[in-house]
């Protein structure tokens, strides 16, 4: 699941940045709200984190630019001021939640996790499937037959991007920018190596298999061939 932070404070950015990505989602962030608007016109995130106070255009004109282009990401605000006024104005611009700071990351977490929960249609009871493979969302593991498969936090990612893509076909370059961030420099070999450790726990011990390589396009999941 890949996330947006929008915070102009570089440290408070960074503590949560590192914060969700231990967590297991994919984190992008920026610093300011002209930024914000071409990563959410890019990038289809899960959940966006928005400051409100911002250099140049403020968090709640980037909500309601977000709005008035459909774009129905769940917004989280982030704001120093409490007020009710505040609040109202925010949520009235198409928020979804609203903490102030300072906050613990626990809350925001739990706050992401509930606005994510709410706007998933497909997450049904946040589980997807593909055949006979079940991911279990809030558990961050997979089904197969009843056995219960553990997978790292990259592992569940990918798995996670792919089933949520299920039939389409994803190049190794796709994977790399939704699970890692834009600016990661590594391989993107480093797939491939992932895609094996998935295939070894999801597919090695049954005879139909789920992952499958298009040979110089990329990876999909699907249950026919
Ligand atoms: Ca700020």
């Amino acid at each position: 699941m890949k996330l947006l932070i929008v915070e102009d404070e570089t440290r408070l950015c960074q503590t949560v940045s590192k914060h969700l990505k231990a967590e297991g989602y994919a984190v992008d962030a920026c610093h300011d709200g002209a930024d914000a608007l071409d990563y959410i016109a890019g990038t289809e995130y899960d959940a966006v984190i928005l400051d409100i106070m911002l250099p140049g255009l403020d968090g709640i004109s980037v909500l309601k630019t977000m709005r008035s282009r459909k774009v129905k990401t769940p917004v989280l605000l982030l704001t120093a001021k409490s007020t009710i006024e505040d609040k109202v104005a925010g949520l009235d611009s198409g928020a979804d939640d609203y903490l102030t700071k300072p906050f613990s990351l626990e809350e925001l977490s739990a706050r992401i996790r509930v606005m994510i929960r709410r706007s998933g249609i497909e997450r049904v009871d946040n589980m997807i499937s593909v055949g006979p493979l079940t991911l279990d969302i809030n558990r961050k593991i997979a089904v197969r037959e009843g056995k219960e498969i553990p997978l790292t936090a990259k592992e569940f990612a990918i798995l996670e991007y792919l089933m949520h893509n299920k039939g389409i076909v994803l190049s190794r370059e796709k994977m790399m920018h939704h699970i890692w961030n834009y600016d990661y420099e590594g391989s993107s070999n480093i797939i491939d190596v992932y895609i094996r450790t998935l295939r070894g726990k999801i597919d090695a011990d049954f005879s139909m298999k789920l992952i499958q390589t298009v040979r110089g396009l990329g990876y999909v999941i699907k249950d026919e061939t």
